[in-house]
């Protein structure tokens, strides 16, 4: 079992749905495959569903599914050509009601409420920010703007508005038919696109039950931090969120570049506070697209979200369109491993002025203490929903958590959490027979040998959550 903590998420695409290939790189380190629902129809994720759960098990891991909704289209329509090239100072008009494909004059709008959200000296942002246009007037469905900044526009380029306050929901009519997709494949993971507030999140939630309620599976909810208006928010859609992801292609796009890494390492802390997962997205390996080697920016990027404390880092085109998939995943995996060793250890500052009102999260807490005092082997923590492991995780400590659940949608989840193993094995017995079972499970496994130290969290009745109750320093046979 690798000693790699932190875990890749890898988008799936035309580049990485091959069978084997798919198998090789889980057995390089993917973690949590990502399905994005920006492209490809309903058949086609359910398919992929299908194939990564069957690499998964060739592979002889437990893989996590995330579904990424795709959110509103804040796009330009179509041109005539396929594309106009813009100038400086020429003037362009986007037009919610022009029927007629664009030309250097202008183009209509998938967004057609965009006039409605902005007003002259307003900047949009073409194209991932490659375009700059500022409004010059609004006249009915007529945006008026002069371009700043040029470049190639092509059909359907994404929109942002510099600042943030496009009024798009954040979910369409596509999502909510694509959730009823994602439950029934059986996604650990729901990703929301764009969500401004928490109120965007508890309908994704609500949707997800609704949809899920019948097949008994509940996903874990991500919220993609990727407007300006859900920074202030922020701890608002933690608390009604299970994780966040540091979306940063668009986020970059409406805060400007320079103000991201800031707002990584801040996302990231706070994410952990709350006991809650956070990944760390977009252009990590980018050159790697067509390179079989990161840059060393690259490399240090991932490096630095490592030691930020993220749980996760993300590929996107680098495995979905990439020439090098397998290799990608390889030098990620092997980045992230060198630079946990760099990581320092303030555990025990992590519980100074800290009380603890709930036994399980007070048992949790003592055991990371306890091992971390005895330098343990491992901790291992016998859980039924993953919170116990979750908790653990939020804290640094040089040893693996091993999380032992007889739940596999749980087991799934915890795919994304740094730092924590999840293992699948029948706790229905009582209490202990399901302690010396584990300690079959991990001497089997190597992870203990006779005579090491690890520490064994369960709770009482077996199998049910929030239980934990018990804290058991245990020695190998
Ligand atoms: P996307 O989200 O890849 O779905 O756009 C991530 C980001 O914006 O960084
Ligand atoms: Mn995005």
């Amino acid at each position: 079992m690798t000693q790699r903590a932190t875990k890749i998420v890898a988008t799936l695409g035309p580049a990485s749905s091959a069978p084997d290939l798919l198998e090789a790189m889980i057995r390089a380190g993917v973690n949590v495959v990502r399905l994005n629902f920006s492209h490809g129809a309903a058949q086609d994720h359910i398919d992929r569903a299908r194939l990564v759960r069957e690499a998964a098990q060739r592979a002889g891991r437990e893989v996590g599914i995330m579904a990424d909704l795709q959110g509103p289209k804040i796009r330009v329509g179509k041109f005539a050509e396929g594309k106009v090239m813009l100038e400086p100072g020429e003037k362009f008009v986007l037009d919610a009601s022009r029927t007629t494909a664009g030309d250097l004059s202008g183009v209509g709008l998938d967004y057609k409420e965009l006039p409605r959200d902005v007003k002259a000296g307003d900047t949009l942002l073409l194209n991932d920010g490659l375009i700059v246009l500022t409004i010059d007037k609004v006249v009915g469905p007529a945006v008026h703007t002069t371009v700043k900044l040029g470049g190639e526009l092509s059909n359907n380029k994404g929109i942002n508005k510099q600042g943030g306050g496009l009024t798009a929901p954040a979910l369409t009519a596509k999502d909510m038919e694509d959730i009823k997709t994602a439950m029934g494949l059986r996604a650990d993971y729901v990703a929301v696109s764009f969500p401004k507030n928490a109120t965007d999140m508890e309908l994704a939630r609500q949707l997800c039950n609704v949809a899920g309620a019948e097949l008994g599976h509940r996903p874990a909810l991500i919220a993609k931090i990727e407007r300006a208006e859900a920074i202030p928010e922020l701890a608002n859609i933690l608390k009604v969120s299970d994780g966040i992801m540091v979306a940063r292609g668009d986020l970059a796009v409406e805060v400007g570049n320079a103000a991201v890494p800031g707002l990584q390492k801040h996302m990231i802390k706070l994410a952990r506070q709350m006991d809650k997962v956070v990944i760390t997205a977009t252009q990590m390996m980018e050159s790697m697209i067509v390179n079989p080697v990161p840059t060393r920016a690259e490399v240090s990027d991932v490096a630095n979200a490592v030691l930020d404390g993220t749980d996760a880092v993300m590929l996107s085109a680098e495995t979905a369109a990439g020439k090098y998939p397998l290799e990608t995943v390889t030098q990620m995996a092997a980045i992230c491993l060198e630079a946990e060793k760099t990581d320092h250890d303030p555990l025990e500052d992590d519980f100074l002025g800290e009380t603890f009102k709930r036994i399980d999260f007070a048992i949790a807490m003592g055991a990371l203490f306890t091992a971390h005092h005895l330098k343990a082997k491992a901790i291992v923590a016998l859980t039924e929903s993953g919170s116990t492991a979750l908790w653990m995780s939020r804290h640094n400590v040089r040893m693996p958590i091993y999380a032992v659940t007889s739940n596999v949608a749980a087991q799934r989840r915890m795919t994304l959490y740094r730092n924590v193993r999840p293992l699948l094995m029948d706790t229905s017995a009582d209490r202990d027979t399901a302690l010396a079972d584990a300690e079959k499970h991990l001497k089997a496994r190597g992870i203990v040998h006779s005579g090491d130290v690890y520490a064994i969290t369960v709770g009482e009745p077996m199998g049910s959550p929030g239980g934990t109750n018990t804290l058991k320093m245990c020695r190998a046979e």
